[in-house]
């Protein structure tokens, strides 16, 4: 058990995270109202909204710079026409995923980790999102599922780490979670518990105190990887959720995915990987984008990518420069780039 002092998350705002995540923006009319925008400048793409609607967390939105279309957040969320695009080599699935998907609701494709679709839903729509086009409704298991992958995991003693992913597993509710850690801490053998979130960045609330100690309280191994894209996506509520969580021994790493006219240049990443560091997270991996169907907007070349790398390392030290990876589809591990 590891230190019971529970912080307590003191939001600016008066929601609950459960009261945010039911009144997510889902009309591109109200977003562009409230960010003072209009629509010629960059239509927006019936066909994209109804393969993967809009979904904007207000809190997120609040971070958004009004009259900007250049924004970095709003470029993440904003169903654009250029995803009608339709480039060769540009798929539903670029990793072929469901090859390794032996029980619903769970992959096995690195050795030593499974990986469990843990929520059939996020708090937002990232445009980018490399599981835009996966099918969650299939992949989101009942009661006896679950009792499947845990027996699944507890078959395989050579299973150390189960990473919660999605979705967005903290898209559950506590309840759901506690419940979740429960019964992978009663698997002996499992070590580590990995979980990959984007709720502390984009709905801060979520980082309740009964979360908290509940991860507080299990014997296993935790680490969080919180996905942040750009340091404008930081503020003091998202830095109380990170003090809140490494007060009570999380580790916390970040994954960022580089993207086009949103973070590929060094300064934005310098600045990012600096604040990070300044609220106990490190900087893990630099994902290149999945070559996914809709997303070739967002797309940078290795070349421009590895010239980011150097940059950084030029600037930073070792450990604030974050692995260069890809996934390459029918392998087992990333790929590193640089
Ligand atoms: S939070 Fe992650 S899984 Fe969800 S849409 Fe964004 S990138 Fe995809």
């Amino acid at each position: 058990m590891r230190n019971q002092a529970v912080s307590l998350i003191q939001s600016d705002r008066s929601e609950t995270w459960q009261e945010i995540l039911s009144d997510l923006i889902t009309d591109p009319q109200e977003l562009l109202q409230i960010l003072r925008l209009d629509a010629q400048s960059s239509p927006y793409s019936l066909d994209a909204l109804t393969q993967f609607p809009l979904k904007a967390p207000r809190p997120f939105v609040e971070r958004i710079e009004k009259g900007n279309w250049q924004d970095p957040l709003l470029r993440q969320i904003w169903p654009c026409e250029s995803e009608e695009t339709h480039t060769e080599g540009f798929v539903a699935d670029p990793l072929h995923e469901e090859e390794f998907n032996p029980v619903p609701g769970l992959l096995h494709k690195y050795q030593g980790r499974v990986l469990l679709t843990a929520a059939p839903h996020c708090a937002i729509h990232c445009r980018y999102c490399f599981r835009r086009h996966f099918d969650y409704q299939a992949n989101s298991p009942s009661r006896v599922q679950w009792e499947k992958a845990f027996a699944y995991i507890a078959n395989d003693s050579s299973i150390e780490e189960v990473i919660l992913s999605g979705g967005d597993p903290l898209a559950i509710s506590d309840k759901q979670f506690h419940w979740l850690l429960q019964q992978l801490a009663n698997i002996k053998h499992l070590t580590t518990v990995r979980i990959h979130t984007r709720l502390p960045i984009v709905i801060p609330q979520r980082i309740t105190p009964e979360l908290v100690r509940c991860l507080s309280e299990t014997r296993l191994r935790l680490v969080m990887v919180v996905h942040c894209n750009h340091r404008q996506e930081l503020d003091s509520t998202v830095y109380r959720a990170f003090s809140a969580l490494s007060d009570v021994g999380v580790t916390l790493l970040n994954q960022a995915v580089v993207l086009k006219d949103v973070n590929d240049n060094s300064e934005a990443l310098i600045d990012l990987n600096k604040a990070l560091f300044q609220h106990n997270v490190l900087p893990y991996y630099l994902h290149m984008p999945d070559q996914v169907a809709g997303t070739e907007h967002f797309y940078v070349t290795d070349q421009h990518a590895t010239e980011l790398i150097k940059t950084l390392h030029a600037s930073l030290p070792g450990y604030l420069v974050p692995r260069l990876v890809r996934e390459n589809p029918g392998e087992r591990g990333k790929t590193r780039i640089a």
